[in-house]
């Protein structure tokens, strides 16, 4: 049997995130409260929102589950996190890796094989596969005694440990701003909010309508939620394209703020909050709230 992981009890996981007020020298930026959820400080190797949405699978895994399977990218956050917590309880991890990496591993993969994890490079057709229930059992059945956890940790459980980050707030905001890859936090933080407060999420990735429907297929059915969009002129090109204005916006967040971003997550959600302010998208006096979460060691 595993023993539920204790790292909040001992001391590593700074809980709850610090929420820190944020006076940027933006244009529009004085007439807004704003304030950052500090959830890249909770750990140095869980990226902030990996733990949140880990939190609740990893605590309640079966009794006699014997190993962990996910899936991501060459340079996923997710299998990083889901690698780490695999090592420090002790359970055998098998990442399914989209493409070939083995004779160019990056620092993440790197990673995982300290932590002996099972690195299974695919195809993309049979990546194409992995939410296929037929698929997935055939997997089961070779892996006897695993938990599944679908790409990005992107199941219900999830939702709960991110709506926390809502929770542990001690200031009244109006707006959320949050980047979106899988859409699982920003669902998370959905159901978290009381109307009037509104979310916005920043699409990283080129996906119009889809990154809608992945939020949508994970949000508790029945339910009014408060209002909601995803902005999608703010992913610069795509899943990872960092142009050098992009760049210099995270350059100038370190050094005029104090604040770490990296340009595929967090630094296009900060840029973006920088246009809508400016753009007077937010209403004078209100109060918004940044989720800062995190991604620092994928910077490497
Ligand atoms: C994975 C990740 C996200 C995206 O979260 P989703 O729940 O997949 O939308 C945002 N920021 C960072 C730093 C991440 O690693």
């Amino acid at each position: 049997m595993t023993s539920p992981i204790s790292l909040h009890d001992t001391g590593e996981l700074l809980l709850p995130s610090p929420l820190q007020p944020f006076h940027p020298d933006w244009p529009g930026a004085d007439k807004l409260n704003l304030f950052i959820k500090r959830d890249d400080l909770i750990h140095p190797v869980i990226s902030g929102n990996k733990w949140r949405k880990l939190k609740y699978t990893f605590n309640a895994l079966p009794a006699g589950c014997e190993r962990i399977i996910s899936f991501g990218g060459g340079f996923s956050n997710h299998l990083h996190a889901c690698g780490f917590l695999c090592a420090l309880s002790g359970l055998p991890f098998t990442a399914i890796v989209r493409g070939d990496y083995s004779t160019s591993l990056t620092p993440m993969l790197e990673d995982l094989y300290r932590w002996q994890a099972d690195i299974r490079f695919v195809d993309k057709k049979t990546y194409k596969l992995r939410d296929d229930p037929d698929w997935l059992s055939a997997l089961s059945q070779r892996y006897p005694g695993s938990v599944i956890i679908p790409e990005g940790g992107s199941q219900h459980l999830a939702l709960k440990g991110v709506a926390e980050i809502v929770e542990e707030c001690d200031v009244e905001f109006d707006h959320v701003i949050v980047p979106v890859g899988s859409g699982a936090t920003l669902a998370g933080l959905i159901t978290a909010l009381k109307k009037p407060q509104s979310a916005t999420g920043i699409a990283v990735l080129k996906g119009e309508a889809y990154l809608e429907s992945l939020v949508e297929n994970l949000l508790p059915p029945d339910t009014v939620m408060p209002a909601w969009q995803i902005h999608h002129q703010y992913h610069c090109g795509g899943y990872g394209k960092a142009p050098e204005e992009l760049k210099a916006f995270c350059n100038d967040m370190q050094r005029s703020y104090n604040i770490p971003v990296e340009p595929v997550y967090s630094g296009k959600m900060f840029a973006a909050v920088k246009d809508m302010i400016a753009n007077g998208q937010f209403s004078s006096g209100s109060a918004v709230l940044l989720v800062h979460t995190g991604g620092l060691q994928g910077a490497r």
